[in-house]
C-alpha cells in the first residue's frame, strides 16, 4: 500500500506515469476479449479475462509496473452487471469485479508497493448508470483500490453523475473523458466550458482526456486547463489490434486510426506536448503497450 496519498503527490506538482492499455494488450497476447461482441458493439470487452485468463491480466499489470508506471488501472472497464449480462454473466458481476481488483492489487504488492491501483470503470451505455456505478465502486472500495478512475465518459451530464457516485466511496476520483475532438469539443459537440461548469464544486481530483487521437488531446488540453483548476492528464487511443479470433465489429472510431502512425517515440513526443500544456498524469489507452510506457517514462518522470 502506498505510503502517500496520490492527491498529495499531485498537489506537490509531481508528474505520475499511468499504465498503457489493458484490453487491447490482452488481445495482443492472445486472450479472447470479444465474447458477446456483435455488429457495432463490443459485449463486455475484456471483463471475462479476469476469470478466463487471470495470469495474463496480472502479467500485463506487472509489466507496466516494472516499466515504472506509478498508476495501474484494474481490468474493470465493463465488469458491470449490465455488460456481463450480454454474455449471460450478469449475476456474476461481483465475482468479475473483485477478481479484477484483486489481480491489480496483487500485481502492485508484488512489484511496487508505492504504486497506485485505480479502479477503472466505464459507463455501460445501457441500464441505470448511477446504479451500475454505485455497485462497482462499492466493491472496488471494499477490495482496497487507491482511487476510482471513472473513464470513457462522453457526455457532460454523465461526467457529473459518475463523479458524484464515485465520490460516495470516499476515495479520490479521477475522471477520464473520451473521444475529444480536434475541434476542441467533447465527443457530442459539447464545450469544455459546459464540462467545467458541470464539475464546479464536485469532488473530482483530476480530469484526464482519454481514448482520443493524440492531436485531438493536444487541441483540447488547453481548453480543459482553462475551465478546471485541479490536476489534468492524458492517455490517448492510437489504434486497434486486429485479432483473427475477433468476430464482432470494434468501435468504428478505432478503425479510423492507423496504429502504425504512433510508434512509441512519436507517442512520447505528444506526451512532451501534453506536459507543456500542464498535464501531470500521462499514460496510454487502446493499442498502446509496454513499449509506449517505456518510451514515456523518461519524458514524464524527469
Ligand atoms: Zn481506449
Amino acid at each position: 500500500m502506498p505510503s502517500r496519498p496520490i492527491t498529495e503527490r499531485l498537489s506537490a506538482g509531481e508528474r505520475l506515469l499511468l499504465d498503457g492499455a489493458t484490453g487491447s494488450e490482452l488481445q495482443r497476447r492472445g486472450v479472447y476479449v470479444s465474447k458477446g461482441a456483435q455488429e457495432g458493439q463490443l459485449g463486455p470487452w475484456s471483463a471475462t479475462a479476469n476469470i478466463d485468463a487471470p495470469e495474463v491480466v496480472r502479467a500485463v499489470h506487472e509489466d507496466y509496473l516494472r516499466l515504472g508506471a506509478d498508476i495501474i488501472t484494474s481490468n474493470n472497464f465493463w465488469t458491470s452487471a449490465a455488460r456481463l449480462s450480454m454474455v449471460g454473466l450478469g449475476d456474476e458481476w461481483e465475482r468479475y469485479t473483485r477478481a479484477a481488483a484483486e489481480l491489480a492489487l496483487a500485481a502492485r504488492d508484488a512489484v511496487n508497493p508505492e504504486a497506485y491501483v485505480a479502479g477503472g470503470i466505464a459507463p455501460p451505455n445501457m441500464g441505470d448508470l448511477r446504479a451500475e456505478f454505485r455497485d462497482q465502486v462499492r466493491v472496488l472500495a471494499e477490495e482496497g483500490v487507491d482511487l476510482i478512475l471513472a473513464e470513457y465518459v462522453g457526455r457532460v451530464e454523465d461526467c457529473a453523475t459518475v463523479v458524484e457516485v464515485c465520490a460516495e466511496s470516499g476515495l479520490p476520483v479521477f475522471l477520464g473523458v473520451r473521444h475529444v475532438t480536434p475541434d476542441g469539443t467533447l465527443q457530442y459537440g459539447e464545450s469544455f466550458e459546459e464540462l467545467g461548469a458541470a464539475l464546479e464544486g464536485r469532488p473530482v481530483a483530476a480530469v484526464l482526456l482519454m481514448c482520443s487521437d493524440p492531436p485531438a488531446i493536444s487541441a483540447c488540453l488547453p481548453k480543459l486547463r482553462a475551465v478546471y483548476a485541479s490536476p489534468i492528464g492524458a492517455y490517448a487511443n492510437i489504434g486497434y489490434h486486429r485479432n483473427p479470433e475477433f468476430h464482432g465489429t470494434p468501435d468504428e472510431h478505432w478503425h479510423t486510426i492507423d496504429q502504425e502512425t504512433y510508434p512509441p517515440q512519436r507517442y512520447a513526443g505528444f506526451a512532451a506536448e501534453w506536459i507543456a500544456l500542464d498535464a501531470q498524469i500521462i499514460g496510454g489507452c487502446c493499442a498502446t503497450g509496454p513499449e509506449h510506457i517505456a518510451a514515456l517514462k523518461p519524458v514524464v518522470k524527469t
